[in-house]
């Protein structure tokens, strides 16, 4: 054969290889396109794990109507002009290839209008050729559909896996972009059911929240670090308690500048920080974001720009670390092996869908939200958490190690039927059983012996029944031990003379007598915390102020089991605000 110039149709396709090697490329590659718009809010659908259909849809800028074809050629992008730009870039495209290799490999549609302009575009492009271009109405923004993915390439088809798993890798890729970028509304949709829905607060733990759910939330600690430089790098996001672990590295997520990349060296980082902590064979859950300057980074590495170079890699090695390590030091984790028992992730990010229906039997209800949209201008990536400010107010005692947090942070609005606190907090409306929940907090309190004794004003006398009075003669040690200093009086009578100071305010003669009572049906340990816990905590009924109520919130947030009181009754409900909503026919 002599030689000769290829047709650009097939040097397009041989790009394609290397830019979208599955439907999840696909998919990256215009959310990517969105975010770069300016989107705040990014719809995907897909159906036949991407083969099918893939459409997405954004309220960014748009595209001018005299630019559109020229979108989908190679090399033609608006991001940069020069060599410099190359090394300030801050947007995640910059090579111009991603239209132009999807068009060449499946059957293209976008219809897009430029916020500037009143009249929209559509263009057809069938296997990388024009097919229709005609000017139609539209929203401003941009909806790209693809069609058909790989029809005329049958090599990357036949190796194409199966349509579960695509459904799979698009699920956790969507799943790392909603917790990158927290001020965009998320919404997937995969086979016609909803798989995502985010509400584009711009917290990173309302994200975690909607996309893994509140049961899984108290696995997550949140993490802060910087390196004062130079270089200046900042680190932040969650990783995962000792509790949480996996067979591999695919559920650590590392964003650098709202980029999501895959780094050996930089996964390692993270791994590193849990030696000691989890077991060989055994990897954290981390989603954490980078953040450093532009010119500190070389992203022209690789087509998928998965693959970053850092000018001090180190530099960015040790702030990961660093942060990943105090963070679960903070949380009280000894760095010896875990026996932990393995917590069974319901919700593996891409093992399912982040969207559950709400299950009958489950005391904790379901999360996703949907929140209209406030009319607020998408903001650049990166938000900072939420947990700075007040992770200092820690109302018990100086110098105490800071218990992690179990529940997002809830802000208090009001009481109902003197029994209920309302609150606000990630998706939504939380209504909680002040009883229960403050009984939770107290019960734990015994348990971690994290409580000060009380002397009674004045000792008090308790007669009690025969049986009674066997019972807690016998365990006098359990009594003390939980704070209740207990004299036998003679008879059936005993003196009780201190208690602890959460039971100051309980009737000693019905504590007592409780706690005997309850001796008949369970272990004594459990009947003394669960008596005190009970008698101690706030009664329904009871008018709070507002600083009570949001004194227990506060410390409901750092229970080591939030969701349920002692006896394994659900402390709070939580209407997510696609429930409301739906409610009002909204
Ligand atoms: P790159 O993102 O590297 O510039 P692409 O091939 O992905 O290359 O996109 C080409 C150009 O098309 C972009 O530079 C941008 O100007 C425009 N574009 C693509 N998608 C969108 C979108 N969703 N909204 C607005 N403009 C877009
Ligand atoms: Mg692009």
């Amino acid at each position: 054969m002599s030689i000769q110039l290829l047709p650009d149709v097939l040097i397009a396709q041989i790009a394609a290889g290397e830019v979208v090697e599955r439907p999840a490329s696909v998919v990256k590659e215009l959310v990517e396109n969105a975010l770069d718009a300016g989107a705040g809010s990014v719809h995907i659908s897909v159906k036949g794990g991407g083969r099918t259909l893939i459409r997405i849809s954004d309220d960014g800028h748009g595209i001018m109507a005299e630019q559109v074809e020229l979108a989908f050629a190679r090399h033609a992008t608006s991001k940069i002009n020069t060599i410099d730009d190359l090394q300030r870039i801050m947007t995640l495209g910059f090579r111009g290839e991603a239209l132009s290799s999807i068009a060449s490999v499946s059957r293209t549609t976008i219809t897009t209008r430029h916020r500037e302009q009143q009249t929209g575009t559509q263009l057809r492009i069938e296997g990388g050729v024009v097919a229709h271009q005609q000017a139609i109405g539209a929203p401003a923004g941009t909806m790209i559909t693809v069609e058909n993915l790989f029809y005329n390439t049958p090599a990357r088809l036949k190796f194409l896996k199966t349509e579960n798993t695509e459904k799979r890798h698009i699920t956790a890729l969507i799943t790392r972009y909603a917790m990158a970028y927290p001020h965009v509304r998320f919404t997937l949709e995969q086979e016609g059911r909803e798989a995502i829905r985010t509400t584009g607060s711009g917290e990173l733990s309302d994200v975690i929240v909607q996309v893994l759910g509140l049961d899984n939330f108290k696995h997550l600690l949140p993490v802060e670090a910087e390196n004062s430089g130079p270089p200046a790098v900042a680190v932040h996001g969650y990783t995962g308690s000792a509790q949480l672990h996996r067979a591999d590295r695919g559920q650590i997520t590392l964003f650098v500048n709202g980029r999501w990349i895959s780094d050996s060296k930089l996964l390692y980082a993270v791994v590193q920080a849990y030696q000691g902590i989890l077991r060989d064979g055994r990897y954290p859950v981390a989603v954490l974001m980078v953040e450093i300057s532009p010119d500190e980074v070389d992203v022209n590495v690789h087509p998928t720009k998965a693959e970053v170079r850092f000018r001090d890699a180190n530099a960015v090695f040790k702030t990961i670390q660093r942060g990943v390590r105090s963070a679960i030091i903070a949380s009280g984790q000894r760095p010896d092996i875990a026996r932990s028992s393995e917590v069974r992730h319901a919700n593996d990010w891409g093992q399912s869908s982040g969207w559950r229906e709400p299950t009958r039997g489950v005391s904790q209800p379901e999360i996703g939200l949907q929140v209209q949209d406030d009319g607020r201008l998408p903001q650049p990536y990166i938000n900072r958490n939420t947990y700075s400010e007040e992770e200092v107010a820690v109302p018990d005692g100086v110098g105490q190690p800071v218990r992690p947090r179990t529940l997002p942070p809830l802000r208090v609005v009001g009481q109902v039927a003197a029994t209920y606190i309302i609150a606000e907090g990630p998706a939504g409306l939380y209504l909680i059983d002040q009883h229960a929940a403050h009984q939770r907090v107290l019960y734990e309190q015994l348990v971690d012996a994290d409580f000060n004794m009380s002397a009674l004003p004045t000792p008090q006398t308790v007669e009690l029944t025969p049986t009674q009075a066997r019972l807690i003669d016998a365990q006098m040690d359990v009594l003390n031990d939980n704070g209740c200093e207990i004299a036998p009086f003679g008879g059936h009578t005993f003196q009780v003379r201190a208690v602890p100071e959460m039971a100051l305010t309980a009737d000693p003669h019905d504590l007592l007598r409780a706690i005997a009572e309850d001796m008949r049906q369970r272990p004594p340990l459990e009947a003394v915390r669960l008596c005190i816990s009970g008698y101690g905590a706030v009664k329904a009924g009871q008018t709070l102020s507002q600083d009570d109520m949001q004194a227990i919130v506060r410390r409901l947030e750092r229970a080591r089991e939030p969701l349920k009181d002692p006896l394994d009754r659900p402390t709070l409900l939580h209407m997510t605000g696609d429930q409301l909503a739906r409610q009002f026919g909204r």
